[in-house]
């Protein structure tokens, strides 16, 4: 038996519980690791609090990421006694997830621990923190440079914008942290923003071209915050989407895209391939001042993962919520 949360469906009504689960029920896989932390997501607060969308059978256990070591395995690449962390593929949400003591998996979800992160770290960089890198490369990839400008990171104070901050400030990228929490300023201006903008000067309908301000985005809000992000981008500039926490909608219009030839780019951290989730790791052990991850990082226990759940839905949790497992 093994400690974990279990989802559970029973007359159209979800239930989230902590409880001892059965080896026994564990999913096929070739690898079984014995989980030392996962952490709780957005998405994983969803799947807690609602089930919908984001559980896809039940029961289920949740947790999109997890890091651990290799305890039984058929795998050549990680043979018994590796260190390994996954993030996405689903896990969490159509295959049991990291939120528990023991998780079997497919190999090929897997990516070696590098050598510099920890466990702990691992998870206080999470999901989260892998997605923000995904999207630093995004804008990379287009070429943004530190001198061309001012980056805008919206969501400032949550997960994927607190280490956005903190991976473009260690690059040398001058950032501006758009949030709806103005009392997290020395928080923000800790991780290295240099500006603060309060969330209501981009959450309402704007003009469909506003003044060239950024360099590039980095969007986790979506919806108004999102295409007055692209009518305030710079020429050439860029926009990287990769969140909702504000809708799922996009009122804007094509102007920023075809008069100033803005480039949004969708990021997706769930299903990007092995060697792109590889690249960011390596880059996040390069490029990430691990010592920020104390400011933006909690750690709580199993039995606390629920209610922290509810908090972050509420708006409650600033940055990384780390849970142990071993
Ligand atoms: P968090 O809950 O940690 O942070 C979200 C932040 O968004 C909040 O801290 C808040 O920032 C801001 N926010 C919340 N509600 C609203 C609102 N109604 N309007 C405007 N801003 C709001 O989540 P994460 O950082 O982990 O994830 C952010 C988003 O990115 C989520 O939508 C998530 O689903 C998505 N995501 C997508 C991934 C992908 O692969 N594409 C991977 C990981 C996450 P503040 O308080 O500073 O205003």
């Amino acid at each position: 038996m093994f400690k974990g949360i279990l989802i559970d469906k029973v007359d159209g009504k979800i239930s989230a519980q902590v409880t001892q689960i059965d080896e026994a029920s564990l999913p096929e896989g070739d690898v079984t690791v014995a989980v030392e932390y996962s952490t709780l997501n957005y998405k994983d607060a969803l799947a807690i609090n609602h089930g919908a969308p984001v559980v896809r059978s039940f029961p289920m256990v949740p947790g999109i990421d997890l890091v651990g070591q290799v305890t039984e395995s058929s795998s050549t690449d990680f043979p018994v006694g590796s260190r390994v962390l996954l993030n996405g593929w689903g896990v969490g949400e159509g295959r049991w997830g990291g939120l528990a003591q023991t998780a079997r998996v497919k190999s090929e979800w897997l990516v070696p621990l590098p050598d510099s992160i920890d466990a702990r770290n691992a998870m206080a960089i999470g999901t989260a923190g892998y997605t923000a890198m995904l999207c630093v490369m995004g804008l990379e990839r287009q070429g943004v440079k530190p001198e061309d400008g001012e980056i805008l990171v919206t969501g400032a104070a949550g997960g994927v914008g607190s280490v956005a901050i903190a991976l473009l400030a260690k690059l040398g990228y001058t950032v501006v942290a758009l949030t709806g929490r103005p009392e997290e300023r020395d928080y923000l201006i800790g991780l290295g923003a240099t500006d603060i903008l309060d969330r209501k000067e981009m959450s309402e309908p704007g003009r469909p071209l506003a003044r060239e301000r950024w360099a590039g985005v980095i969007d986790v809000v979506g919806s108004h915050v999102l295409a007055n992000a692209c009518a305030s981008t710079q020429y050439g500039g860029t926009v990287t989407a990769c969140g909702l926490a504000g809708g799922m909608d996009f009122p804007s219009s094509v102007a920023p895209f075809i008069l100033r030839g803005v480039k949004l780019i969708g990021i997706d951290s769930v299903m990007a391939p092995r060697a792109l989730r590889i690249e960011a790791w390596q880059r996040l052990a390069d490029d990430l001042d691990l010592t920020k991850l104390g400011d933006i990082s909690k750690e709580i226990s199993l039995d606390d993962a629920i209610a922290a759940s509810a908090q972050i839905l509420a708006g409650k949790l600033r940055g990384r919520v780390l849970v142990k497992l071993s």
